[in-house]
C-alpha cells in the first residue's frame, strides 16, 4: 500500500483533489451497512434510492438544474463521450463537429477517433486560440454550419484555467439548431452558473475535481433535449445509463456539491488571493518567466507559468524533493516529450512550453505554503539553468 507522505504541499488540484473529510463521512455508511440496491423493491434498497435522489437534488442545486436533468456516470470522460455521441446519433444526417484546439484529451481524442476510425465520416473544426489562449467568436460563428450536429467547448481549461464565453457560444449554437455540450469538469464548484437561464444542452462534470471521490461523474441533459444512451442495460437513470448506481460515490458527490455551493464565493476570494501572491512572487523572483493563459478570464485557482530554457520534468523532480506537488502541462501529456497541445495551440515558444509548470490550488491550501514555494522555486530554476546548454548567453 502506498504510504501517506507527511507535509506535502499539494498544488495539483486540477489533476485531482483531496476528498473533503465531510464527504468521506457522508460516504462511509454506504460502504458499510447501507449496501442495498436502490432499484430493489424492498425497503432496505428503496430507502437508499431516496438518499440517491437527495444527492441528485444537491448536485442540481449547485448548477441550477432539476434532478431529472442529471444522470450519473463513471467519470468526466464518460460524460463527455456520452454527450457528443448522443448528439451525433440524434442527428445522423449531420456529420460536422465544432470544438477547440485546447480541449481535454477526453474530448480531443474522441473527436480524433470519430474522424479516423470512421474513415472521415465525421468532420471536425477545431477553433484556434490566440496567444492568451482565447477563442475568436467571429471564427466560431463562421464554423457553425448547416450540417453541424454538435459543438463541444470546455467551460474552463484544465491547463491554463482560461474561462471560455460558454453562455454566448451556447446561445449562438441554439439559434442555429445545433446541440451544445460543454466539458465543465473544471468549472463546476469553481464558478457559479445557473443552467435554467442558459442554452446548454449537455454539461459534463466529475466528482474528483471538486473534493468528491474518483470514479463518479455526471452529465446534465437539458429537459427536452433528445438523448440516446451510451451505456444501455438496466433501467437505471430512467434508462439513460445502465449499470447499478455507485451509491457511496453518488452520496459523496452530492455532499461535495453541497459544500461547494456553501463555500464557493468565500473560498474563491481566498484562493485567488493565494494564487495571485504565488504568481506575482514567482514572476518577479525568476527572470525569463511568463504566465501562460489569460490574465483575468481565468479560474481563481490556476496559474500556469513557464520558466524558459529549463525542462518542466526536471523542475518537477526538484520540486518533488521539497514535497511540492504540481504538474508540467497536463498530467496526460507529461511523460511524452511533446509540449502540451494547449500551449502549442497558443503559440508558446518551445523554449518556454517545455518549462511550464501548472500550479492549481484548492481551499485546503494556506499562505505558508505559498511563501514556501516562493522561497524554494527560484534556486531550483537557477540550478537547472546553470546546467542547461540553452540558457548560456541569456
Ligand atoms: C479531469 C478532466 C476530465 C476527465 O475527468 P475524469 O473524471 O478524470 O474522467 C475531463 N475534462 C477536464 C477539463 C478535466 O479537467
Amino acid at each position: 500500500m502506498a504510504k501517506v507522505i507527511d507535509g506535502i504541499v499539494y498544488m495539483d488540484n486540477n489533476a485531482t483533489t483531496m476528498v473533503a473529510p465531510e464527504v468521506v463521512d457522508a460516504m462511509l455508511p454506504y460502504l458499510r451497512d447501507l449496501y442495498g440496491n436502490p432499484s430493489s423493491m424492498h425497503t432496505f434498497g428503496g430507502l437508499i434510492g431516496q438518499d440517491v435522489l437527495e444527492a441528485r437534488v444537491k448536485i442540481a442545486n449547485l448548477i441550477g438544474a432539476t434532478p431529472e436533468e442529471i444522470i450519473f456516470t463513471s467519470c468526466g470522460t464518460e460524460s463527455d463521450s456520452t454527450a457528443i455521441l448522443s448528439a451525433l446519433r440524434t442527428f445522423p444526417e449531420k456529420r460536422h463537429i465544432v470544438t477547440t484546439r485546447v480541449e481535454h484529451p477526453a474530448v480531443k481524442s474522441l473527436c480524433e477517433n470519430l474522424e479516423t476510425l470512421t474513415g472521415h465520416k465525421y468532420r471536425v473544426t477545431r477553433l484556434k486560440v490566440d496567444a492568451e489562449g482565447m477563442i475568436d467568436l467571429a471564427e466560431y460563428e463562421d464554423a457553425l454550419r448547416e450540417d453541424t450536429a454538435v459543438v463541444s467547448v470546455m467551460w474552463a481549461n484544465n491547463e491554463t484555467g482560461n474561462i471560455y464565453p460558454i453562455k454566448k457560444m451556447a446561445a449562438m449554437a441554439r439559434e442555429r439548431g445545433i446541440l451544445f455540450h460543454t466539458d465543465a469538469v473544471q468549472a463546476v464548484g469553481k464558478i457559479p452558473f445557473d443552467l435554467k437561464t442558459l442554452d446548454i444542452d449537455f454539461l459534463s462534470f466529475s466528482g474528483h475535481k471538486l473534493h468528491g471521490p474518483k470514479g463518479i461523474g455526471g452529465l446534465y441533459i437539458k429537459r427536452g433535449t433528445r438523448f440516446v444512451p451510451f451505456l444501455t442495460g438496466g433501467h437505471q437513470e430512467h434508462g439513460r445509463r445502465g449499470g447499478t448506481e455507485n451509491v457511496a460515490s453518488i452520496i459523496g458527490l452530492g455532499k461535495a456539491c453541497e459544500l461547494a455551493a456553501e463555500r464557493m464565493d468565500e473560498e474563491n476570494i481566498r484562493i485567488k488571493y493565494l494564487r495571485d501572491k504565488l504568481e506575482e512572487g514567482l514572476l518577479s523572483a525568476v527572470p525569463k518567466s511568463r504566465l501562460n493563459g489569460h490574465k483575468t478570464d481565468r479560474l481563481p485557482n490556476t496559474s500556469n507559468i513557464s520558466f524558459e530554457y529549463v525542462e518542466g520534468e526536471a523542475i518537477l523532480l526538484h520540486m518533488n524533493q521539497h514535497k511540492i506537488c504540481a504538474s508540467s502541462g497536463s498530467a496526460c501529456t507529461s511523460g511524452s516529450l511533446e509540449p502540451s497541445h494547449v500551449l502549442r495551440a497558443m503559440g508558446v515558444p518551445f523554449t518556454a512550453a517545455h518549462g511550464s509548470i501548472r500550479f492549481s490550488l484548492s481551499s485546503y491550501n494556506c499562505e505558508e505554503e505559498i511563501d514556501y514555494i516562493i522561497e524554494k522555486m527560484p534556486p531550483i530554476i537557477e540550478l537547472l539553468r546553470e546546467m542547461s546548454p540553452f540558457w548560456k548567453g541569456n
